[in-house]
């Protein structure tokens, strides 16, 4: 099963779902080592790209779409509402994602290069490398694991698995770390002891990768209307 821009859809409705759920808990991790606003700054990106995709269901016509449309959507659309560092750290993810995916399915290898892409929007952007206790800890390990899961010939759902769980572990293994990058690091060795936030809602945002992957469109979503 090929991932479509049907997936992309539910990708990014089951995201949206997700931060959702966990606002509170973002903007607690965030206000032990930041200035507590990442829940709600995800939160409020994220439920304008549902609006701005419901909006585009109600056009009729067969889907054309690329995987790379929904993804380049989401990129504009968390860049002109996500406020902080992480609207445009998240939004360059998503528009480097979506200039390799500009088809209509996206195989194994490709899955892999859209994550890769999205590691290397976020480091370019924020110019931090893996261990400096942000989003690029939970994005390089999802990277790392996609690839070895593709290399043995796993599905596109094994690769999202991969993914999910390794950056859910990275997410859990930036708690020790000392920030040295964004807000977290003015706290200097005081950051030490608590979760990163962007490197949880990465793991979010792939975990609803995988769930999406696992699902077929459901009654409920209005993409897969006839
Ligand atoms: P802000 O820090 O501006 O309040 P958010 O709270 O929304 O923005 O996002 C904070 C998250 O952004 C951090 O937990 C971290 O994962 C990520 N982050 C911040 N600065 C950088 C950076 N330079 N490189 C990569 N990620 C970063
Ligand atoms: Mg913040």
């Amino acid at each position: 099963m090929a991932l479509d821009a049907d997936w992309a859809e539910r990708w990014v409705r089951r995201t949206a779902d997700a931060i959702a759920d966990a606002k509170d808990e973002l903007t607690e991790l965030d206000r032990q080592i930041g200035d507590g606003d990442h829940g709600e700054n995800l939160d409020r990106g994220f439920k304008a790209v549902v609006a701005r995709l419901d909006d585009a269901a109600t056009e009729s016509g067969p889907d054309e779409r690329t995987v790379g449309d929904v993804l380049k959507l989401v990129a504009t659309t968390l860049m002109s509402t996500v406020g902080g560092a992480s609207g445009p750290l998240y939004g360059t993810a998503y528009l480097r994602a979506a200039k390799v995916s500009g088809r209509p399915q996206i195989d194994p290898p490709a899955v892999v290069a859209v994550l890769e892409a999205a590691l290397e929007g976020v480091s370019s952007r924020g110019k931090a490398t893996v261990g400096e206790k942000t989003m690029v800890d939970a994005w390089h390990a999802a990277v790392e694991a996609a690839e070895a899961a593709a290399n043995d010939g796993g599905s596109e759902v094994d690769v999202l698995r991969a993914a999910a769980a390794a950056a859910d572990t990275a997410a859990t293994g930036t708690i020790p770390l000392v920030a040295t990058k964004g807000r977290a690091s003015y706290l200097g060795e005081r950051s030490a002891g608590h979760e990163d936030p962007g490197a949880r809602s990465t793991a979010l945002v792939l975990g609803a990768a995988m769930a999406a992957a696992l699902s077929g469109p459901t009654p409920a979503d209005p993409s897969s209307a006839a």
